[in-house]
């Protein structure tokens, strides 16, 4: 059995070279992949500029004892250019405008008093006092967002602070996602009491959703060999990347791997060291000439089982197709409330509730580890890995931890 590090290497190393690049705007540019290295096109901040609202003055005008008084000479405001300093005056002046020539500190509004045409300063700056510097935060041409960085929030704002209304990220994955099974219905639709509702492919869309491809769910595929060898065709047309669940055990209707196998698909089936998981069918069949392999991955039907391998490789694997330089989480160390029984041999999954403390984090395995529990995983919020070669775990024990949540699951 192949060791969870290896299969996800593997896993990974199906995703180069990554898909091309398409120029976004900003706009849309959220949870995309940064395929380009953004620099700032000027200094930043551009200028030197207040921080506060208040008056700006040469400091060495208030060398003498306080109060000082000093006329009130101009005035710099957001959007204008100032103008210099008269020797021997204070400016007003208002956060984020520019520091006018011969100023070198700001004396902020609460420390002076107004008498007409006269600032009352009653305290003295130091040189530089509420300055923010020209070039501080990023010098012209310095990095500011690396290429393969999955911009959030805060890089759009850098993007636009350095003057970018559009940037280059990775094209999207797209996924088709099958359900094989005679016993699945859609939720919500009627059927006999020996039909269940189809859970997985909502779970999984989703999470292809939030690793940045775009997802498609296709119709549910019966347990006949021609019907699921057709529907592989289909899918295997239009994705980048084919994703099955269920049908791949070793069962008299476990059809998903000869069904690929007709449809062109060269299979490595594996059988990974992890608990819940175990069988994961994965396989490429070769593009046209030029164009990219489709990747294939059989995920088993028991919901957790699903839902687990999805979030372990699948989603690294969307994320490695766009190039991004972290597809997998780091992992966190916690300590956990309660006892977890561990047979060596395989790495464990342990869906587990994870809370803060005040001496650090810990983490409560659930009751039920069915891997046919979608209850788990749902009340979840992070998974407990046992490594393969430790056995029982004793409650107060140190494990490594994946947060669910860093896996968009
Ligand atoms: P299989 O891997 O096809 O042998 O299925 C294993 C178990 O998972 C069976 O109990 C199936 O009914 C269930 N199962 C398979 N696919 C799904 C699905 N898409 N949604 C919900 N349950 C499923
Ligand atoms: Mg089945």
């Amino acid at each position: 059995m192949l060791r969870f590090e290896d299969a996800l290497a593997r896993v990974l190393a199906l995703a180069t070279p990554a898909l091309p690049a398409e120029d976004v705007s900003l706009e849309d540019a959220d949870g995309r992949v940064l395929a380009e290295d953004v620099a700032s096109a000027f200094d930043l901040p551009a200028f030197d500029y207040s921080a506060m609202d208040g008056y700006a003055v040469c400091a060495g005008d208030l060398a003498g004892p306080l109060p000082v008084r000093l006329p009130v000479r101009g005035e710099s405001k957001t959007g204008a250019l100032a103008p210099p300093l008269e020797p021997g005056s204070a400016m007003r002046i208002f956060t984020g405008a520019a520091l006018p020539a011969g100023a070198d500190a700001i004396v902020m509004q609460e420390n002076v008093t107004r008498e007409g045409d006269v600032a009352v300063l009653s305290t003295a700056p130091r040189p530089g006092q509420f300055v923010r510097r020209r070039g501080e935060d990023l010098a012209a041409g310095a990095l500011a967002i690396t290429r393969g960085t999955r911009l959030r929030p805060a890089h759009l704002g850098l993007a636009a602070a350095c003057d970018r209304a559009r940037v280059a990220v990775t094209r999207r994955p797209t996924v088709a996602v099958l359900a094989t099974g005679d016993e699945l219905r859609a939720p919500g639709e009627r059927g006999s009491a020996a039909t269940i509702p189809e859970s997985n492919t909502w779970a999984i869309r989703a999470m292809a959703r939030r690793a940045g491809a775009t997802a498609r769910v296709m119709p549910y595929v019966p347990d006949d060999a021609a019907a699921t060898r057709d529907a592989f065709e289909r899918a295997l047309d239009e994705a980048d990347v084919v994703v099955t669940v269920g049908g791949v055990s070793v069962g008299d209707h476990d059809l998903v791997r000869p069904a690929l196998e007709a449809a062109g698909v060269t299979i490595d089936l594996w059988r990974v060291a992890i608990k819940p998981g175990k069988p994961l069918v994965v396989g490429r069949r070769p593009g046209r000439p030029g164009a990219r392999d489709t990747i294939v991955l059989g995920l088993p039907g028991n919901p957790a089982s699903a839902m687990v391998t999805f979030a372990i490789f699948g989603v690294p694997l969307l994320r490695a197709l766009q190039d991004d330089r972290r597809p997998f989480p780091p992992f966190l160390r916690a300590r956990t409330t309660r006892p977890l029984a561990h047979d060596p041999g395989r790495l464990e999954l342990a869906r587990a509730t994870l809370e803060p403390r005040g001496d650090g984090l810990w983490v409560t395995p659930l009751p039920n580890q069915a891997s046919g529990a979608p209850t788990s995983v749902a009340q979840a919020d992070a998974l407990v890995c046992v490594a393969s070669d430790r056995g029982d775990v004793e409650a107060g024990d140190e494990v490594d931890v994946l947060l669910l949540e860093r896996l968009g699951a």
